[in-house]
């Protein structure tokens, strides 16, 4: 027997940010994660008008990960009257906690948050809501959803919880990818590969480049570190909270205990970082074994000599007046907000201070500015000359590049049909084009708000 479904791509097509997956029949509504779309004022706008289906029907939202493009609008889905169940995985609960708190803060104090009111939807009642419906499954293991579906979750390697959605029914197979780790990572276990499905929606962050000196990023860290130290600067290193602070903890305790790097005041200087860090302690099983292997051997693998953590805001003013040299992380990753913004007022028109970027900078934020040359740059509507050096890491990244993506998909059997998805759309063709021409698979870029029918 021949059934039908029907899937719709509500956000994350033809664009990286905003997932919101529908797949549904008659009898059910599953939706894979519900993202913020980010980057633009129009992403600002699009974000709060209605969902295109009604929030009240929907029995599932099955979530990938925690970061906010993934979960952003989960609130506005439960202020608009989900009344299902949540799944994820238990690290991916505690992680959306922690971030859908701070979004809440960052939200309050926003244009967008006046206009459309959005300290109602991410009220503290919403937030406390969302948990009571949110149930956890572990990696590995079947778990029913009724009405003949059942889900599997993969370890997607992306960042701590992360995972993979395989969805059966009728015998048949969709996976849905989330967003697929740099595979290996300091930390995490490897991103796990899938022997079929019959379809994919998958991610296309880097689905048209490889990274660059991904073996070399923790030499040339430590270089930039020792040079800093040898000029008694000053190193602010805007940082993402959530999985690459920790990264750097990791290797920056590695350095430290193998005394390659001079012991100096080292400040993680963001209290949403601090209490991801916690969430990562809490659950170390799932870290790689090597990982796991230094824990039971003794080691605090986060915490070394040095290091200070700055909660309160009179501990984050006094890092000013700390001795050179020494190393300030504080969010946001690209100094579009947060702490870092501060520092970088203090210390960009500092000569012997150095600026590290090391992730991926929108166009348009401060940290692409810098990147791009600025001798100037608006800080908190003031100008500040750039007389820092800045400097850029490449290879830190969360997510596969084009040849791991490809490789990935290789990996997959008997698939009837791709959808390429969270990408740009010029990104997503070029991947979907290298598919068929390569694997020969139907593969297929979905705009925003299509809705297509699966054979199940
Ligand atoms: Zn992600």
């Amino acid at each position: 027997m021949s059934n039908k479904l029907k899937l719709k791509f509500c956000g994350g097509a033809g664009s990286v940010t905003g997932a919101n997956f529908l797949l549904h029949s008659e009898e059910i509504k599953i939706l894979v994660d519900c993202g913020l779309e980010q980057g633009s004022k129009m992403a600002e706008v699009e974000n709060w008008e209605a969902f295109p289906y009604n929030p009240s029907e929907v029995d599932y939202l099955l979530v990938t990960h925690a970061h906010t493009d993934h979960i952003g609008r989960i609130p506005k889905l439960i202020y608009d009257g989900f009344k299902g169940k949540i799944l994820s995985t238990p690290a991916t609960k505690d992680l959306s906690r922690v971030m859908l708190e701070d979004t809440a803060h960052i939200l309050s104090e926003s244009e967008s948050g006046k206009q459309y009111h959005l300290d109602k939807i991410y009220s503290e009642n919403v937030v406390h809501h969302i948990f009571s419906l949110w149930d956890t499954v572990e990696y590995h293991q079947n778990h029913d959803l009724g009405k003949g579906f059942n889900i599997f979750l993969k370890d997607a390697g992306h960042i701590l919880g992360s995972s993979m959605y395989e969805i059966t029914y009728n015998g048949k197979k969709i996976l849905f990818t989330g967003d697929l780790g740099n595979s290996p990572s300091p930390l995490l276990a490897d991103t796990e590969f899938v022997d079929s499905a019959d379809y994919v929606v998958m991610e296309s962050v880097y689905g048209n480049r490889n990274h660059e000196e991904r073996s070399e990023r923790k030499e040339n860290l430590k270089n930039v570190i020792l040079e800093n130290h040898k000029k008694k600067g000053t190193l602010v290193v805007p940082i993402f909270s959530l999985e690459r602070t920790q990264e750097f903890l990791y290797e920056l305790n590695e350095m430290a205990e193998a005394n390659e790097i001079p012991s100096m005041p080292i400040f993680v200087d963001s209290p949403l970082a601090i209490k991801v860090t916690d969430v990562f302690y809490k659950h170390k099983n799932l870290f790689k074994e090597a990982v796991r292997k230094d824990i039971s051997s003794g080691d605090d693998i986060f915490k070394f000599k040095g290091l200070r953590e700055t909660e309160k805001t009179k501990d984050s003013k006094a890092i000013l007046a700390a001795p050179n040299p020494k190393i300030i992380m504080a969010g946001s990753g690209m100094s579009a907000g947060g702490r870092v913004m501060h520092h970088e007022k203090n210390y960009l028109t500092d000569s012997n201070a150095t600026i590290l970027i090391t992730g991926f900078q929108t166009p348009g934020t401060p940290g692409r500015l810098l990147l791009e040359g600025a001798k100037e740059i608006m800080i908190f509507d003031e100008p500040v000359k750039v007389k820092a050096q800045i400097k850029m890491i490449k290879g830190y990244s969360g997510h596969r590049d084009a040849d791991n993506l490809f490789d990935f998909v290789s990996h997959i059997k008997d698939v009837k049909k791709i959808f390429i998805a969270m990408g740009e759309p010029s990104v997503a063709m070029f991947f979907a084009q290298r598919l068929k021409d390569n694997l020969g698979l139907n593969a297929f870029v979905p705009e925003k708000f299509q809705e297509v029918e699966l054979d199940f």
